[in-house]
């Protein structure tokens, strides 16, 4: 594990903690069953924090950096994260995405489990709690129903400098609201008709203390709760609750929930006194979202790009969805790991792209097996093999390390080495041999000589072409005596290595060279529209060859192609052997033989 870096939330984690500020919770009034909800009663030398997406689509990055801060926390803290759903809202949930999510965060190396109890919610398991809660805030003279239209309410709640004009049904009694807040539930009023408001203060600058509206009548059957209910919380009434009743310590979310806060905490102020909820009730902290350059972090526009066919499902190899970055090759550690370097701050920034590239690199740079594969291959023919090695057909093992000795750590047994045929036919990159070569070029041209890496010394004679001049076959020598590994390897000194795979022992691969997914560092911002910055050379499907470690790759693992970067067996069409198919997740730092 990297170091931790210290952060304002861990400080505040901290500082809670010594202080033991959870370490007595208590009710003003009388327990409400709030008392005896499933998180349990919490040891006070640990913090809750929670996770809480509405399963309306599937996680992307951003979500990772926020899973990866609420479970990281809790992990580092010895505490407890909770899965939570937050599926309060009745049309958007899908059981497709509820799956997903779980597995995302699984994927991603964490948990809900503590002391063997299971910390998985919904949101919409707390709505007889939640009305209570509003009935509570009605009788005390907190809420009222609010008869005015849509419209209406819109132009009396003001603007910034503009202190609102409260409503003409704002004086109702309690009576009065409580009578017409029960005919909203039991379906006496029409979708839209009339809205529960917190009745707080017209005037306050902060808009979000006008009077929010807390419930809404809408007709609408929840996957949990089916038809029981017409009426809904809004998400500004019910995340509290739902943070509340789970004894949220630290309840942190994006930036632009900020001012939201004042009413998450007059919320709370209000149903402690009234004895519902246990305080200290739980705080909230806001962090700077992830915005990532070449990115998307929207799910309305990832659907999108799906429904639109612009990509070919949430698990494009394209997509910042986590189901994506883990077809593209993408690993926990490598997520977690950039999720630990951004750190959290508390001001909007752009992470660049590469830093997500940058922290894969490390994570497979001793973990991932090294092999050969030629990506734009033209066949080199050793026109002396068989005067060489007494026929055109035989042919000869060469071995390589499956990791550099630099990857092997101390006491580490080095994998098996790899093992691979080398024959009178290989295919070479046809960029590796130029008839006239530039200035510098050291690679394959006539009278050149250089090394097939791994295998023998050659020197270059020539080439065949065909009627409109492109190069058909590469024709070299090879020089006996001088394989790699043997005591004659350093008898003739080459001016270069490149790489190959033999015709005798190569595998033809489906390789996908996957690029960004958009051309623009910033696709949609400012109003732009994201489809225009589309990258139309994304993706590029080439034909490789491979050398058999590669070809018998399982699904998902992980190798780096030498010289070209690190590459993966696709999850999905990957068949080892038979049909073997490779994602490229990044390419190495630095660009090979240049
Ligand atoms: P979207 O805007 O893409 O629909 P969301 O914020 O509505 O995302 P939720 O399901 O509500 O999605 O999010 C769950 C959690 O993930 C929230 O706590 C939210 O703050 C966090 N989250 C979402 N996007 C990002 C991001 N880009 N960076 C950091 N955290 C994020
Ligand atoms: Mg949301
Ligand atoms: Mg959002």
């Amino acid at each position: 594990g990297e170091h931790k870096v210290s952060n304002f939330l861990r400080q505040i984690i901290e500082n809670d903690l010594d202080k033991g500020t959870y370490a007595s919770r208590h009710w003003a009034g009388t327990p409400g069953d709030a008392a005896h909800h499933a998180a349990g009663p919490l040891d006070p030398a640990k913090i809750r924090t929670r996770f809480p997406p509405e399963p309306n689509g599937y996680l992307h990055v951003g979500h990772a950096k926020s899973i990866c801060l609420n479970f990281g926390l809790a992990r580092d803290y010895g505490g407890v994260c909770h899965m939570r759903f937050d599926d309060t809202n009745p049309e958007k949930e899908d059981t497709e995405y509820v799956n997903s999510i779980l597995d995302a965060v699984q994927w991603l190396g964490f948990n809900w489990e503590a002391n063997g109890q299971s910390h998985l919610f919904q949101a919409s398991d707390y709505f007889d709690f939640m009305y209570r809660a509003a009935e509570y805030l009605i009788t005390a003279g907190h809420a009222y129903v609010d008869e005015q239209t849509a419209e209406q309410m819109r132009a009396a709640r003001g603007d910034f400098g503009k202190p609102g004009v409260d409503s003409p049904f704002r004086s109702r009694t309690p009576e009065q609201n409580l009578a017409r807040f029960r005919e909203m539930r039991d379906g006496a009023h029409e979708d839209g008709s009339m809205v529960l408001r917190a009745k707080i203060d017209m005037a306050s600058p902060n808009i979000n203390l006008r009077d929010p509206a807390i419930y809404r009548i809408r007709r609408a059957t929840h996957h949990n709760t089916g038809d029981k209910w017409c009426i809904y919380p809004m998400y500004t009434f019910a995340h509290p609750i739902e943070d509340a009743l789970e004894q949220i310590t630290h309840s942190i979310c994006t930036l632009e929930f900020e001012d939201q806060r004042p009413f998450y905490d007059w919320l709370m102020d209000r149903l402690c006194e009234g004895g519902l909820l246990a305080h200290p009730a739980p705080h909230q902290y806001e962090f700077a979202r992830l915005n990532l350059t070449y990115v998307i972090t929207s799910k309305r526009k990832l659907a999108q790009l799906v429904y639109d066919h612009k990509v070919s499902g949430w698990d494009d190899p394209r997509m910042p969805t986590i189901v994506g970055l883990r077809r593209r090759g993408y690993t926990p550690e490598s997520i977690q790991l950039f999720a630990e370097r951004i750190g959290v701050t508390k001001s909007d920034s752009w992470i660049d792209y590469s830093t997500l590239e940058g922290c894969l690199r490390e994570d497979l740079e001793n973990k991932a097996h090294r092999g050969m594969a030629v990506l734009d291959p033209v066949k080199l023919v050793l026109t002396n093999w068989a005067e060489a090695f007494g026929a055109d057909d035989y042919t000869e093992d060469c071995t390589q390390p499956a990791l550099p000795h630099s990857a092997i750590a101390e006491g580490q047994t080095p994998p098996p080495e790899r093992v691979f045929k080398i024959g009178n036919e290989v295919w070479i990159e046809r960029e590796d041999f130029e008839e006239v070569p530039p200035k510098g070029y050291k690679r394959l041209f006539p009278g050149n000589v250089v090394r097939l890496k791994g295998g023998y010394v050659i020197e270059c004679t020539g080439c065949a072409k065909d009627a409109s001049g492109t190069v058909t076959e590469v024709h070299a020598k090879v020089i006996p005596g001088t394989k790699s590994g043997t005591p004659g390897a350093d008898s003739v000194k080459a001016k270069a290595a490149i790489t190959w795979v033999s015709v005798a022992s190569g595998v033809s691969a489906e390789v996908r060279l996957y690029d960004r997914l958009f051309s623009d560092p910033n696709p949609d911002a400012g109003g732009k529209d994201f489809i225009e910055a589309l990258n139309p050379n994304s993706l590029k499907v080439v034909t490789a060859y491979v050398e058999p470690s590669l070809a018998a790759a399982k699904p998902d693992q992980k190798f780096q192609f030498e010289r070209f970067g690190y590459f993966v067996a696709d999850r999905v069409d990957h068949v080892a052997g038979s049909k073997p198919v490779f994602n490229r997740v990044t390419g190495l730092k630095d660009s090979w033989g240049k």
